[in-house]
């Protein structure tokens, strides 16, 4: 269908319609997050840089290590030691593809561990953005000290996406 309708007339997409940034980047790390193969949770991240996407990583075992879903967790101390966090290996296709991660905003589906913060840190990520609340008082304590600004991502409750 053919419109001459003016490009901000009654047709034009709704401005308040559109996810902001941080919505947008945290849609795609929650949609990074159904790649998980720990079924302990579903974790996602996405490191970007200027509005630009420059890794992502999911909750997963190492490449040709087999995956919790077909040989079980290796859980030490509550935690599985088989899966690599969301956000090493986010940091791990940096470095397997030669990205470099200085100066990056990561957004996270859940506040990074202490152990993913450090990784974080030194990487270079000067923001952090996440979404479920995971409190590390190690971690923030490090995040503080090494002057990483980190935000709790509050959805709006007038948009459809959840
Ligand atoms: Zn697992
Ligand atoms: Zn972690």
């Amino acid at each position: 269908m053919q419109s001459d309708e003016p490009i901000n007339g009654p047709i034009a997409i709704n401005g308040a319609a559109r996810p902001g940034w941080d919505e947008y980047f945290m849609e795609i790390a929650r949609t990074v997050a159904t790649r998980a193969t720990c079924p302990r949770a579903s974790v996602g991240a996405v490191l970007t840089r200027e509005r630009r996407i420059l890794t992502t990583g999911y909750n997963g075992a190492p490449r040709g290590v087999a995956h919790c879903t077909d040989a079980g967790c290796i859980i030490v101390d509550g935690h599985c030691l088989r899966a690599t966090h969301a956000e090493a290996n986010a940091i791990v296709q940096g470095a397997l593809h030669g990205v470099s991660l200085e100066g990056a905003t990561a957004y996270c589906t859940h506040q990074p561990c202490s152990g993913c913060s450090k990784l974080l840190i030194s990487a270079g990520v000067v923001r952090i953005v996440y979404r479920d609340a995971y409190p590390d008082p190690v971690a923030s304590m490090l995040l503080r000290e090494a002057n990483v600004a980190v935000e709790q991502f509050v959805p709006d409750p007038l948009r459809t996406l959840t």
